[in-house]
Protein backbone atom coordinates (compact mmCIF):
# COMPACT_ATOMS: atom_id res chain seq x y z
CA UNK A 1 0.00 0.00 0.00
CA UNK A 2 1.32 3.83 -1.04
CA UNK A 3 0.20 6.46 0.98
CA UNK A 4 -1.81 8.60 -1.28
CA UNK A 5 -1.71 12.43 -1.49
CA UNK A 6 -4.64 14.47 -1.64
CA UNK A 7 -3.12 17.80 -3.59
CA UNK A 8 -5.60 20.75 -4.78
CA UNK A 9 -5.51 21.99 -8.08
CA UNK A 10 -6.05 26.08 -6.76
CA UNK A 11 -2.55 25.84 -4.99
CA UNK A 12 -0.06 26.20 -7.70
CA UNK A 13 2.47 24.13 -5.58
CA UNK A 14 0.31 21.00 -5.68
CA UNK A 15 0.18 21.85 -9.35
CA UNK A 16 4.23 21.56 -8.85
CA UNK A 17 3.69 18.96 -6.86
CA UNK A 18 1.99 16.70 -9.18
CA UNK A 19 4.56 17.36 -12.21
CA UNK A 20 7.40 16.31 -10.03
CA UNK A 21 5.37 12.84 -9.52
CA UNK A 22 4.90 12.64 -13.24
CA UNK A 23 8.75 13.25 -13.99
CA UNK A 24 10.13 10.56 -10.97
CA UNK A 25 7.95 7.88 -13.17
CA UNK A 26 4.62 7.89 -10.78
CA UNK A 27 0.94 7.78 -10.98
CA UNK A 28 -1.32 10.88 -10.15
CA UNK A 29 -5.10 11.12 -11.03
CA UNK A 30 -5.54 14.63 -12.46
CA UNK A 31 -8.81 16.01 -13.08
CA UNK A 32 -10.12 16.74 -17.09
CA UNK A 33 -13.41 18.25 -18.53
CA UNK A 34 -14.46 14.58 -19.28
CA UNK A 35 -13.23 12.46 -16.16
CA UNK A 36 -10.71 12.28 -14.00
CA UNK A 37 -7.45 10.83 -15.78
CA UNK A 38 -4.64 8.07 -14.10
CA UNK A 39 -2.02 10.00 -15.80
CA UNK A 40 1.79 9.06 -15.91
CA UNK A 41 4.96 9.57 -18.35
CA UNK A 42 3.58 9.02 -21.81
CA UNK A 43 7.10 8.35 -22.76
CA UNK A 44 7.89 6.30 -20.16
CA UNK A 45 6.71 2.50 -20.84
CA UNK A 46 7.56 1.50 -17.29
CA UNK A 47 5.37 4.16 -16.08
CA UNK A 48 2.71 3.29 -18.02
CA UNK A 49 2.51 -0.21 -17.57
CA UNK A 50 1.99 0.55 -13.60
CA UNK A 51 -0.90 2.70 -14.86
CA UNK A 52 -2.22 -1.01 -15.86
CA UNK A 53 -1.74 -2.93 -13.05
CA UNK A 54 -3.42 0.00 -10.71
CA UNK A 55 -6.47 0.05 -12.72
CA UNK A 56 -6.60 -4.02 -13.42
CA UNK A 57 -6.75 -2.80 -17.21
CA UNK A 58 -6.16 -5.52 -19.54
CA UNK A 59 -2.81 -4.89 -21.30
CA UNK A 60 -4.85 -4.95 -24.90
CA UNK A 61 -6.74 -1.78 -24.23
CA UNK A 62 -4.26 1.34 -25.42
CA UNK A 63 -4.04 4.87 -23.45
CA UNK A 64 -5.08 8.04 -24.18
CA UNK A 65 -2.18 10.52 -25.00
CA UNK A 66 -2.22 14.16 -23.27
CA UNK A 67 -0.89 17.69 -24.63
CA UNK A 68 -1.07 20.76 -23.51
CA UNK A 69 -0.13 23.04 -26.76
CA UNK A 70 -0.77 21.39 -30.60
CA UNK A 71 2.58 21.51 -31.52
CA UNK A 72 3.39 18.27 -29.26
CA UNK A 73 0.51 16.78 -32.07
CA UNK A 74 3.67 16.72 -34.38
CA UNK A 75 5.98 15.23 -32.28
CA UNK A 76 3.34 12.00 -30.97
CA UNK A 77 2.14 10.72 -34.26
CA UNK A 78 4.46 10.02 -38.04
CA UNK A 79 1.71 12.63 -39.91
CA UNK A 80 -0.72 14.99 -39.38
CA UNK A 81 -3.14 15.30 -42.05
CA UNK A 82 -5.49 18.31 -42.59
CA UNK A 83 -8.83 16.79 -40.90
CA UNK A 84 -6.58 16.22 -37.80
CA UNK A 85 -6.02 20.43 -38.28
CA UNK A 86 -9.57 20.80 -39.04
CA UNK A 87 -10.76 19.19 -35.75
CA UNK A 88 -8.14 20.53 -33.25
CA UNK A 89 -8.90 23.69 -34.86
CA UNK A 90 -12.97 23.61 -33.84
CA UNK A 91 -12.40 21.25 -30.50
CA UNK A 92 -9.68 21.58 -28.99
CA UNK A 93 -9.17 21.68 -26.27
CA UNK A 94 -11.72 19.80 -25.76
CA UNK A 95 -13.31 16.19 -25.12
CA UNK A 96 -11.91 14.65 -28.53
CA UNK A 97 -9.40 12.02 -29.08
CA UNK A 98 -7.75 11.98 -32.47
CA UNK A 99 -5.98 8.53 -33.48
CA UNK A 100 -3.21 8.73 -36.11
CA UNK A 101 -0.38 6.38 -37.18
CA UNK A 102 2.00 6.82 -34.06
CA UNK A 103 5.51 8.04 -34.16
CA UNK A 104 8.58 5.77 -32.82
CA UNK A 105 8.69 7.58 -29.55
CA UNK A 106 5.18 6.29 -28.25
CA UNK A 107 6.08 3.23 -26.30
CA UNK A 108 4.46 -0.30 -26.65
CA UNK A 109 2.44 -0.08 -23.20
CA UNK A 110 0.54 2.99 -24.43
CA UNK A 111 -0.32 1.85 -27.97
CA UNK A 112 -1.16 -1.83 -26.66
CA UNK A 113 0.63 -2.60 -29.54
CA UNK A 114 -1.32 -1.04 -32.62
CA UNK A 115 0.50 0.94 -35.08
CA UNK A 116 -1.59 3.64 -33.70
CA UNK A 117 -1.97 6.54 -30.78
CA UNK A 118 -4.87 8.11 -29.67
CA UNK A 119 -4.22 12.07 -28.45
CA UNK A 120 -6.16 14.68 -26.80
CA UNK A 121 -5.87 18.16 -25.50
CA UNK A 122 -7.74 18.55 -22.76
CA UNK A 123 -9.88 22.05 -21.74
CA UNK A 124 -9.56 21.64 -17.94
CA UNK A 125 -7.17 24.65 -16.68
CA UNK A 126 -5.70 22.30 -13.97
CA UNK A 127 -5.05 19.29 -16.59
CA UNK A 128 -3.60 21.79 -19.26
CA UNK A 129 -1.53 23.10 -15.71
CA UNK A 130 0.18 19.61 -14.96
CA UNK A 131 1.28 19.03 -18.78
CA UNK A 132 2.54 22.17 -19.47
CA UNK A 133 4.39 21.73 -15.90
CA UNK A 134 5.53 18.30 -16.16
CA UNK A 135 7.19 18.78 -19.92
CA UNK A 136 5.89 15.59 -20.86
CA UNK A 137 2.70 14.30 -22.62
CA UNK A 138 1.06 12.31 -20.14
CA UNK A 139 -0.91 8.92 -21.36
CA UNK A 140 -4.45 8.89 -18.92
CA UNK A 141 -6.50 6.52 -18.66
CA UNK A 142 -10.07 6.98 -16.51
CA UNK A 143 -8.98 7.00 -12.81
CA UNK A 144 -11.44 4.33 -12.27
CA UNK A 145 -10.63 0.16 -11.12
CA UNK A 146 -11.30 -1.60 -14.98
CA UNK A 147 -14.30 -2.22 -15.59
CA UNK A 148 -15.81 0.29 -12.68
CA UNK A 149 -17.78 3.54 -13.22
CA UNK A 150 -15.38 6.10 -14.53
CA UNK A 151 -14.68 8.61 -11.84
CA UNK A 152 -16.23 12.03 -11.88
CA UNK A 153 -14.82 13.42 -8.46
CA UNK A 154 -11.72 13.31 -6.57
CA UNK A 155 -13.65 11.47 -4.30
CA UNK A 156 -14.16 8.82 -6.73
CA UNK A 157 -10.61 8.21 -7.80
CA UNK A 158 -9.43 7.67 -4.02
CA UNK A 159 -12.33 5.19 -3.65
CA UNK A 160 -11.10 3.14 -6.77
CA UNK A 161 -7.67 3.61 -6.09
CA UNK A 162 -6.47 4.71 -2.71
CA UNK A 163 -3.45 3.52 -1.70
CA UNK A 164 -2.69 2.48 -5.42
CA UNK A 165 -1.10 5.50 -6.70
CA UNK A 166 0.68 8.52 -5.43
CA UNK A 167 -1.54 11.26 -5.62
CA UNK A 168 -5.03 12.84 -6.71
CA UNK A 169 -4.90 15.99 -8.05
CA UNK A 170 -8.82 17.47 -6.93
CA UNK A 171 -10.21 19.71 -9.09
CA UNK A 172 -13.95 19.25 -8.13
CA UNK A 173 -16.24 17.82 -10.10
CA UNK A 174 -16.01 17.08 -14.05
CA UNK A 175 -18.26 19.17 -16.50
CA UNK A 176 -18.56 16.65 -19.08
CA UNK A 177 -18.52 13.75 -17.23
CA UNK A 178 -18.44 10.88 -20.03
CA UNK A 179 -14.84 10.13 -21.74
CA UNK A 180 -13.65 12.08 -24.61
CA UNK A 181 -15.29 11.16 -27.94
CA UNK A 182 -12.72 9.26 -29.84
CA UNK A 183 -12.29 9.63 -33.89
CA UNK A 184 -9.64 7.62 -35.75
CA UNK A 185 -7.92 9.37 -38.87
CA UNK A 186 -6.08 6.32 -39.05
CA UNK A 187 -8.44 4.69 -41.59
CA UNK A 188 -10.37 5.94 -44.35
CA UNK A 189 -13.52 7.87 -44.34
CA UNK A 190 -12.96 8.72 -40.67
CA UNK A 191 -14.81 6.49 -38.24
CA UNK A 192 -16.37 7.50 -34.39
CA UNK A 193 -15.41 4.59 -32.13
CA UNK A 194 -16.80 6.45 -28.63
CA UNK A 195 -19.13 9.20 -28.77
CA UNK A 196 -18.69 11.66 -26.12
CA UNK A 197 -19.09 15.38 -25.68
CA UNK A 198 -17.90 16.27 -29.37
CA UNK A 199 -20.78 14.69 -31.06
CA UNK A 200 -21.27 12.75 -34.60
CA UNK A 201 -23.23 15.55 -35.97
CA UNK A 202 -20.54 18.17 -35.19
CA UNK A 203 -17.91 15.57 -36.26
CA UNK A 204 -19.81 15.22 -39.70
CA UNK A 205 -19.99 18.92 -40.09
CA UNK A 206 -16.37 19.78 -39.76
CA UNK A 207 -15.43 16.23 -41.94
CA UNK A 208 -18.16 15.31 -44.35
CA UNK A 209 -18.62 11.29 -44.61
CA UNK A 210 -17.88 9.94 -40.75
CA UNK A 211 -18.88 5.87 -40.08
CA UNK A 212 -20.21 5.38 -36.67
CA UNK A 213 -18.55 1.84 -35.49
CA UNK A 214 -20.73 -0.82 -35.19
CA UNK A 215 -19.56 -1.33 -31.55
CA UNK A 216 -20.86 1.95 -30.28
CA UNK A 217 -24.10 0.90 -30.47
CA UNK A 218 -24.31 -2.89 -30.28
CA UNK A 219 -22.48 -5.85 -28.66
CA UNK A 220 -19.43 -7.03 -30.95
CA UNK A 221 -19.89 -10.25 -32.97
CA UNK A 222 -18.63 -13.59 -31.67
CA UNK A 223 -14.73 -13.24 -33.35
CA UNK A 224 -14.85 -10.03 -34.54
CA UNK A 225 -12.09 -7.94 -34.21
CA UNK A 226 -12.57 -4.43 -31.85
CA UNK A 227 -10.94 -1.02 -33.40
CA UNK A 228 -11.55 0.04 -30.34
CA UNK A 229 -10.28 -2.53 -28.02
CA UNK A 230 -12.25 -1.06 -25.05
CA UNK A 231 -15.19 -1.17 -26.22
CA UNK A 232 -14.95 -4.98 -26.49
CA UNK A 233 -15.81 -5.38 -22.62
CA UNK A 234 -18.04 -4.90 -20.12
CA UNK A 235 -18.17 -1.46 -18.75
CA UNK A 236 -18.96 1.56 -16.66
CA UNK A 237 -20.95 -1.07 -14.42
CA UNK A 238 -21.70 -0.56 -10.77
CA UNK A 239 -22.50 -3.89 -8.80
CA UNK A 240 -25.92 -4.04 -9.31
CA UNK A 241 -27.35 -5.06 -12.44
CA UNK A 242 -28.65 -3.01 -14.94
CA UNK A 243 -31.45 -3.60 -17.23
CA UNK A 244 -32.55 -0.76 -19.55
CA UNK A 245 -36.43 -0.01 -20.10
CA UNK A 246 -37.27 1.01 -24.35
CA UNK A 247 -40.76 2.16 -23.52
CA UNK A 248 -42.43 5.22 -22.74
CA UNK A 249 -42.83 6.96 -19.08
CA UNK A 250 -45.59 5.35 -18.04
CA UNK A 251 -44.81 1.98 -19.32
CA UNK A 252 -41.16 2.76 -17.26
CA UNK A 253 -43.10 3.62 -14.37
CA UNK A 254 -45.73 1.07 -14.32
CA UNK A 255 -42.97 -1.98 -14.98
CA UNK A 256 -40.50 -0.85 -11.95
CA UNK A 257 -43.16 -0.31 -9.41
CA UNK A 258 -44.49 -4.01 -10.75
CA UNK A 259 -40.89 -5.15 -9.53
CA UNK A 260 -39.67 -3.58 -6.61
CA UNK A 261 -37.67 -6.18 -5.46
CA UNK A 262 -34.00 -5.17 -4.48
CA UNK A 263 -34.71 -2.54 -7.40
CA UNK A 264 -33.75 0.83 -7.61
CA UNK A 265 -34.39 3.59 -10.30
CA UNK A 266 -31.76 5.86 -12.34
CA UNK A 267 -34.35 8.49 -13.29
CA UNK A 268 -34.92 11.74 -14.71
CA UNK A 269 -36.37 14.93 -12.52
CA UNK A 270 -39.55 14.39 -12.08
CA UNK A 271 -39.54 10.90 -11.87
CA UNK A 272 -38.82 10.07 -8.79
CA UNK A 273 -42.26 10.92 -6.77
CA UNK A 274 -43.76 8.20 -8.79
CA UNK A 275 -41.49 5.53 -8.20
CA UNK A 276 -41.98 3.05 -5.39
CA UNK A 277 -38.13 2.10 -5.25
CA UNK A 278 -34.96 3.90 -4.30
CA UNK A 279 -34.53 6.58 -6.98
CA UNK A 280 -31.54 8.16 -7.94
CA UNK A 281 -32.13 11.25 -10.51
CA UNK A 282 -29.70 11.41 -13.47
CA UNK A 283 -30.56 14.85 -15.15
CA UNK A 284 -34.11 15.78 -17.24
CA UNK A 285 -35.12 13.80 -19.64
CA UNK A 286 -34.19 16.71 -22.53
CA UNK A 287 -31.26 17.62 -21.24
CA UNK A 288 -28.90 14.61 -22.06
CA UNK A 289 -25.53 17.14 -21.18
CA UNK A 290 -26.64 17.42 -17.96
CA UNK A 291 -27.15 13.11 -18.07
CA UNK A 292 -23.90 12.65 -19.12
CA UNK A 293 -22.52 15.01 -16.33
CA UNK A 294 -24.49 12.88 -13.78
CA UNK A 295 -24.82 9.50 -14.90
CA UNK A 296 -21.23 7.89 -13.40
CA UNK A 297 -21.83 9.38 -9.95
CA UNK A 298 -25.44 8.28 -10.23
CA UNK A 299 -24.57 4.91 -10.99
CA UNK A 300 -22.19 4.79 -8.09
CA UNK A 301 -24.64 6.22 -5.81
CA UNK A 302 -26.83 3.46 -6.93
CA UNK A 303 -24.61 0.98 -5.14
CA UNK A 304 -24.63 3.13 -1.93
CA UNK A 305 -28.42 2.73 -2.05
CA UNK A 306 -27.24 -1.43 -1.88
CA UNK A 307 -29.85 -2.61 -5.01
CA UNK A 308 -29.18 -5.52 -6.99
CA UNK A 309 -30.97 -4.30 -10.06
CA UNK A 310 -31.06 -0.67 -11.29
CA UNK A 311 -33.71 0.15 -14.00
CA UNK A 312 -33.19 3.25 -15.92
CA UNK A 313 -35.03 4.02 -19.39
CA UNK A 314 -33.10 3.51 -23.05
CA UNK A 315 -31.69 7.17 -23.63
CA UNK A 316 -32.55 8.59 -27.07
CA UNK A 317 -29.17 8.41 -29.06
CA UNK A 318 -28.79 12.21 -30.90
CA UNK A 319 -26.71 14.58 -29.91
CA UNK A 320 -24.79 14.07 -26.65
CA UNK A 321 -28.02 11.38 -26.09
CA UNK A 322 -25.74 8.75 -28.04
CA UNK A 323 -22.62 9.33 -25.69
CA UNK A 324 -25.24 8.68 -23.13
CA UNK A 325 -26.72 6.07 -24.72
CA UNK A 326 -22.76 3.87 -25.26
CA UNK A 327 -22.11 3.87 -21.41
CA UNK A 328 -25.77 2.89 -20.44
CA UNK A 329 -25.63 -0.14 -22.69
CA UNK A 330 -22.81 -0.86 -21.97
CA UNK A 331 -23.11 -0.79 -18.35
CA UNK A 332 -25.98 -3.24 -18.68
CA UNK A 333 -24.58 -5.85 -20.69
CA UNK A 334 -26.79 -5.04 -23.66
CA UNK A 335 -29.69 -6.08 -21.18
CA UNK A 336 -32.31 -4.42 -23.17
CA UNK A 337 -36.87 -4.84 -22.44
CA UNK A 338 -38.99 -3.73 -25.17
CA UNK A 339 -42.21 -2.24 -22.39
P1 LIG B 1 -10.13 5.29 -21.36
O1 LIG B 1 -8.99 6.21 -21.39
O2 LIG B 1 -10.10 4.27 -20.26
O3 LIG B 1 -11.41 6.04 -21.35
O4 LIG B 1 -10.08 4.45 -22.71
C1 LIG B 1 -9.50 4.95 -23.89
C2 LIG B 1 -10.27 4.41 -25.07
O5 LIG B 1 -9.62 4.79 -26.28
C3 LIG B 1 -10.36 2.89 -25.05
O6 LIG B 1 -11.63 2.49 -25.50
C4 LIG B 1 -9.27 2.49 -26.03
O7 LIG B 1 -9.49 1.23 -26.59
C5 LIG B 1 -9.35 3.63 -27.05
N1 LIG B 1 -8.07 3.81 -27.76
C6 LIG B 1 -6.94 4.35 -27.26
N2 LIG B 1 -5.94 4.29 -28.18
C7 LIG B 1 -6.45 3.72 -29.28
C8 LIG B 1 -5.93 3.36 -30.57
N3 LIG B 1 -4.67 3.61 -30.89
N4 LIG B 1 -6.77 2.76 -31.45
C9 LIG B 1 -8.06 2.49 -31.12
N5 LIG B 1 -8.61 2.79 -29.92
C10 LIG B 1 -7.83 3.39 -29.02
MG1 LIG C 1 -11.88 3.91 -18.99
Amino acid sequence: MKQTELLSASRPEDIRTAARILREGGLVGIPTETVYGLAANALDGKACAAIFAAKGRPADNPLIVHISDIKQLYTLVRDVPQEAERLASLYWPGPLTIILPKADCIPDEVSAGLDTVAVRFPSHPAAQAVIRESGLPLAAPSANLSGRPSPTTAQHVLHDLGGKIDAVLDGGPCSVGLESTVVTLACRPPRLLRPGGVTLEQLRAALGEVVLDPAVLNPLAAGAQAASPGMKYKHYAPKASVILLDGTREAYLSYVNSHTEGAGALCYAGDEEALRVPTVCYGSEENPAEQAQELFDALRRLDELGVSTVYARLPETSGVGLAVYNRLIRAAGFEVITL
